[in-house]
């Protein structure tokens, strides 16, 4: 991939030259088209790794399945049948190929040294728990060759807690995605400090061809950036009826009746330019109001006592009781009919923020 080869930096620490030769000359030679002959080796099927199976199969990518459980392929491999199915009949399948074409692609391997020969991308899916993240690192670490590119699937824990030490540390990255992952493009890639410039590319342009829309974190944070702007909302809103300000369900529509309206569609960036004379202009006439009101911000809640008790009884539980719900809520969330339901609004939300950027 000559593009990227001529932005690569010059490899941090020392790695054996002949690894860093291979490292290099994969880095130098390999393309998107090369890629897709490859496998993608998926460790662990559960709800994500099955997701990102069937995102990479929608690509014409060869999938890899791999689980300790070895039930869980198996019903993975079913599931996703039945997934492809009804996601062709309610009109939401992904990419080109039919369903069937897309199951030809994804194999099952119950040999992790098998299932990592061949593989150009690892995407780790096994629950959220470090030490057991660590212990799968260190073993594909043994098994895998200086071009594959590992990728961890971590909600939260840090590259430098999941990388640091293994000998492949460079072509170690996060890339998170977000539940629904067949529906929510956003991934969030998150170097290790010593990830390989290429590796981020790599991974970058992989991401964006199987129509992901990932972002790059220069540099690990905690929370990454979706959780950390997610959690300043949840905390003001807290806040505002912590305060007495806002009743809970006032505080859900100044989202789902407000802002929210605007943020489906843009960033908080696209929406302060559009609303005044650009974002320059926002600011002169903004800042000192913004100042004032983030410098009156609470202090962080505790997410508990008197607030949680009264936020607890407002209405979306009454909207939506637990105990009426034939499924849990986040595994409606994950329900592609469901999903797809509210997704057949968006072309009128669409239209309704496009009239609203007209007007701005
Ligand atoms: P899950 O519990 O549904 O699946 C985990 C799978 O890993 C299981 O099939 C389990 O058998 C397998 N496994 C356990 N140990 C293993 C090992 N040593 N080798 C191979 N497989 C092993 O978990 P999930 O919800 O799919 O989450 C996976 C990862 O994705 C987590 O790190 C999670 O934080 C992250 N994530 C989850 C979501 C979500 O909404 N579920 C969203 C984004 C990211």
């Amino acid at each position: 991939m000559g593009r990227h080869a001529d932005s690569l930096a010059p490899p941090r620490g020392r790695a054996p030259a002949a690894s860093r030769r291979n490292f290099w000359s994969y880095f130098r030679t390999t393309n998107m088209s090369d890629c897709k002959k490859a496998s993608i080796l998926i460790v662990g099927s559960g709800i994500v790794g099955r997701s990102w199976a069937m995102l990479f199969a929608s690509a014409g990518y060869k999938v890899v399945l791999y689980d300790t459980v070895q039930q869980q392929v198996s019903s993975a491999i079913e599931s996703i049948r039945q997934q492809l199915t009804e996601l062709e009949r309610t009109g939401g399948l992904r990419g080109t190929f039919k369903p069937e074409e897309q199951m030809m692609l994804i194999t099952a391997c119950n040999d992790l040294a098998q299932a990592v020969e061949g593989a150009s991308h690892i995407q780790e899916c096994v629950p959220e728990n470090l030490e057991l993240k660590r212990k799968v690192f260190q073993d594909l670490d043994k098994l895998m060759n200086d071009s594959v590119i590992l990728s961890s699937s971590t909600s939260c824990l840090l590259p430098s807690k999941l990388f640091s030490g293994l000998k492949h540390v460079k072509q170690c990255i996060v890339a998170h995605p977000v539940s629904p992952t067949y529906f929510v493009p956003l991934v969030e890639l998150v170097p290790h400090p010593e990830t390989h410039a290429a590796v981020i590319e790599q991974t970058y342009a992989l991401m964006k061809d199987i129509g992901q829309s990932p972002v790059k974190l220069n540099k690990e944070i905690d929370g990454f950036a979706l959780n950390r702007i997610q959690y300043a909302i949840i905390g003001e809103s807290w806040r505002l009826v912590n305060d007495g300000v806002l009743s809970p369900e006032d505080v859900d529509l100044v989202m789902s009746a407000g802002l929210g309206m605007r943020y489906a569609f843009m960033g908080p960036f696209e929406t302060i330019h559009l609303n005044a004379e650009g974002l320059k202009n926002y600011c002169e006439r903004y800042a000192g109001g913004m100042k004032r009101v983030l410098s009156s911000f609470g202090p962080v809640p505790e997410f508990s006592g008197e607030a949680m008790e009264k936020i607890n009884q407002i209405p979306p539980q009454g909207k939506y009781p637990l105990s009426n719900y034939p499924v849990k809520p986040s595994q409606n969330l994950r329900s592609p009919a469901i999903l797809l339901n509210s997704y057949e609004q968006w072309p009128n939300l669409l239209n309704i923020s496009l009239h609203a950027r007209k007007l701005a």
